[in-house]
C-alpha cells in the first residue's frame, strides 16, 4: 500500500515522522473523483475542505514507507533488524518465544511479541488464534503508467467501467497506479499484452485514458481475514495478520497504523510490559478495537463483494448511490470524512 489517509498523517505527525515522509518524496493528494469513462464527473470527494488537522492524503512508494519506518525505529538504541529472516513461534513455559533464522539460528525471548506477518500469518496459526477467511473470486490487476494528463490536486480518478470501477491512483514521480478486478480467465490476455496493446485495452474501457502506455505491475489475489481474538499470552497480532481486507478502499495499512498507535499507547505505559496481569489487561483493552472496527470492515467487505461481482448492474447501482451523495451536501461531507479515516 502507498496511500495514507489524513487520519494516518495525524499519527505520523504525532510520531514526528510526517516531515521525514515528505523529505523522502511523499506527495499530497487532495481527494477522489468518481467519473464516467469519458471523464464526466459523478462525485467529487475533496478532503481539503474538511476541518481536520491534515487535510490531505499522503502517498509514497511502499518500499520508501518501509525505509522511513525502519529508520525511525532505528533511532531507538535497543532496536535490531534481522533481515532477511524467518521467525517461528515456540512455546517457552507459560509464554511464547521466537526462533529466528537469519543465517544464524537464535532463540529470542520478549515480554511482548507483535506478529505483523501478513494475512497468512504463520505466527497466528502457531499461537492457536482462529481467523475467518473470505477469498474474493477475482484478483486485482495492477498496472503502472506515466500520467497522460496533469492534475495539480493529484486526485484518485475512479471510473465506472463496464463491469467494475477502474481506479487511477497517483504514484510519486508523475505516475499512475491503475487497478481493477479481472476475471481469472481474462488474465492471460492482459498478462501477455505489450505496452501498446495494454494501453489500447485500457483505453477501450476508459476512453479518457486514450494514449496511455501502461506496464503490468502485479496481479493480486484478494482475501479478507478477520481474527476475533488478537492476542494470546505475550503474543499480539497486528495488521493483515488480524484484519486483512479488500484493498478497494486503500484501508489496510491505515488501519494497521491506527492499531499500532493504540497498541503502543496501551503497552507503553510505565511498567505494563513488566507486569503480566497489567499486560494482559492492556492487550484485552487493545482488542476492543476489533469490535470498534467491525462496522468499517463490514462496509469494506460489502464494497469488496460488490466489486467482485463484475456485474454491470452493481456498477450502475453504485453510480446511482454516489450521484445521490453528490447531490446532498451533508451526505457528501460525511462521505469525505469517512474516506479521510474519521
Ligand atoms: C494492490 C494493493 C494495494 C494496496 N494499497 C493500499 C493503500 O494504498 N493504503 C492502505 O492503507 N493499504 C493498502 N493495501 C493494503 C496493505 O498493503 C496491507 O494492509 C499492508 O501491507 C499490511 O501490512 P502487514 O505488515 O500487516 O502485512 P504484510 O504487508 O503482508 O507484511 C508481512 C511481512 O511479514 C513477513 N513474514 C511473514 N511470515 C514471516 C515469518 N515467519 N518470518 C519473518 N517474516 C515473515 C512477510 O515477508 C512480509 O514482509 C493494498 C493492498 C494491495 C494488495
Amino acid at each position: 500500500g502507498d496511500h495514507l489517509q489524513p487520519v494516518s498523517c495525524e499519527r505520523l505527525a504525532r510520531w514526528g515522522l510526517l516531515e521525514d515522509f515528505f523529505a523522502a518524496g511523499a506527495e499530497r493528494r487532495l481527494g477522489s473523483r468518481y467519473l464516467d469513462p469519458d471523464g464526466e464527473l459523478v462525485l467529487h470527494a475533496p478532503v481539503d475542505e474538511l476541518d481536520i488537522p491534515y487535510p490531505y492524503y499522503l502517498y509514497l512508494d511502499h518500499e520508501r514507507i518501509t525505509q522511513q519506518l525502519l529508520a525511525a525505529a532505528a533511532r531507538n538504541p535497543n532496536f535490531a533488524l534481522l533481515k532477511p529472516a524467518n521467525a517461528k513461534l515456540l512455546r517457552d513455559g507459560q509464554r511464547f518465544a521466537l526462533e529466528v533464522d537469519d543465517g544464524q539460528r537464535r532463540r529470542l525471548r520478549a515480554q511482548l511479541i507483535v506478529a505483523a506477518d501478513g494475512r497468512q500469518s504463520g505466527l497466528r496459526r502457531a499461537a492457536g488464534l482462529d481467523a475467518e477467511l473470505h477469498r474474493y473470486q477475482n484478483p486485482l490487476l495492477i498496472l503502472f503508467a506515466p500520467r497522460t494528463f496533469a492534475d495539480p490536486r493529484n486526485e484518485v480518478r475512479a471510473y465506472f467501467g463496464p463491469r467494475a470501477i477502474i481506479s487511477v491512483i497517483p504514484r510519486c514521480g508523475d505516475q499512475w497506479k491503475i487497478g481493477w478486478p479481472v476475471a481469472s480467465e481474462e488474465l492471460p490476455a492482459w498478462r501477455q499484452a505489450g505496452e501498446a496493446e495494454l494501453g489500447e485495452r485500457l483505453a477501450a474501457l476508459v476512453p479518457e485514458l486514450a494514449g496511455i502506455r501502461p506496464r503490468l505491475a502485479g496481479i493480486y489475489p484478494v482475501a479478507m481475514v478477520t481474527a476475533p481474538r488478537w492476542h494470546r499470552d505475550n503474543l499480539v497480532l497486528l495488521g493483515d495478520a488480524c484484519h486483512a481486507m479488500h484493498p478497494g478502499r486503500s484501508q489496510g495499512m491505515n488501519i494497521a497504523i491506527r492499531a499500532a498507535a493504540q497498541l503502543a499507547d496501551r503497552v507503553g505505559a510505565d511498567g505494563v510490559l513488566d507486569d503480566e496481569a497489567r499486560l494482559a489487561a492492556a492487550l484485552d483493552a487493545h482488542e476492543a478495537l476489533a469490535a470498534e472496527l467491525a462496522p468499517r470492515l463490514a462496509d469494506n467487505h460489502a464494497r469488496g463483494l460488490e466489486m467482485d461481482r463484475l456485474d454491470p448492474a452493481a456498477v450502475a447501482a453504485l453510480r446511482e448511490k454516489l450521484a445521490a451523495v453528490a447531490a446532498d451536501p451533508a451526505r457528501r461531507q460525511a462521505y469525505c470524512l469517512a474516506a479521510a479515516g474519521y
